[in-house]
């Protein structure tokens, strides 16, 4: 089990360099920033959410997990979702076909809106990802502008639903199981294995520490031999804001 510090919150009027500083994202206290060990915790005293947690290899693993996603829903794309047998006739569909059956009734808004939520944004995402924490196992600087793709593949982390998507098919599954015959394709089961990837993804995202490895130009920032992490990594950001 991974053990847990409060941090103290800092008095009034305390004064401290921003870089020491870490807010919680949740009550707004305001704390000096202690490195916990790897596999612990250092939590908000007041709120209890968790505000670093830093996990050896996090950063080769959310790249790894990233490409896992990207390959899975690209091939997921192309193969069939579901089919489904009742009278005597059987239809069988891909995501893409079964988002835009919204079209044929004149909703190519929301056609679009499905594709980008459940495909798009999660392969954007993956990219952004990729494209930011990547050059950083190569044991080089953040690239140019990897800390605003960083940030967008965050705000873009709520309106990546294919999590969502496959929990809806699954309770529509479950109202017609009685009326028609419904085999599952391919690509619904890399949609099943996409949910737990991203939930294990998520579980090795300590906000903090990215930024931190994105300043230092070291995929693990706080393991690195500080001489060889000078890298030129421009401004640095405020860290432990998604
Ligand atoms: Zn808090």
């Amino acid at each position: 089990m991974s053990s847990t510090t409060d941090l103290q919150p800092l008095p009034p009027g305390t004064s401290a360099a921003l870089d020491d500083l870490i807010a919680c994202p949740s009550c707004d206290a305001l704390y000096r920033v202690e490195v916990p060990k790897h596999g612990e915790r250092a939590v908000c005293a007041r709120c209890h959410h968790v505000l670093i947690a830093p996990i050896q290899g996090a950063i080769l693993r959310i790249v790894a997990l990233s490409l896992t996603i990207l390959v899975l829903l690209i091939t997921a794309i192309f193969q069939p979702f579901l089919k489904i047998e009742a009278a005597g006739l059987s239809h069988s569909s891909s995501i893409v076909d079964a988002a835009l059956s919204f079209s044929e009734a004149h909703m190519i808004g929301l056609s679009v809106a499905v594709l980008a939520l459940i495909v798009f944004i999660p392969i954007a995402r993956a990219l952004l990802l990729i494209f930011s924490l990547g050059p950083l196992l190569l044991h080089r600087p953040a690239l140019r502008g990897a800390r605003s793709a960083f940030r967008w593949a965050e705000a873009m982390r709520p309106w990546s639903m294919a999590e969502i998507f496959v929990l809806g098919v699954g309770v529509a599954l479950v109202k017609i199981v009685d009326m028609a015959r419904v085999e599952l394709g391919l690509a619904f089961w890399m949609f099943a294995a996409l949910v737990v990837i991203t939930v294990l993804q998520d579980g090795f995202m300590c906000r903090w520490s990215v930024w931190a490895a994105l300043d230092s130009g070291h995929p693990d920032p706080f393991n690195a031999d500080r001489d060889d992490s000078d890298a030129e990594t421009g401004l640095r950001e405020e860290p432990g804001h998604g």
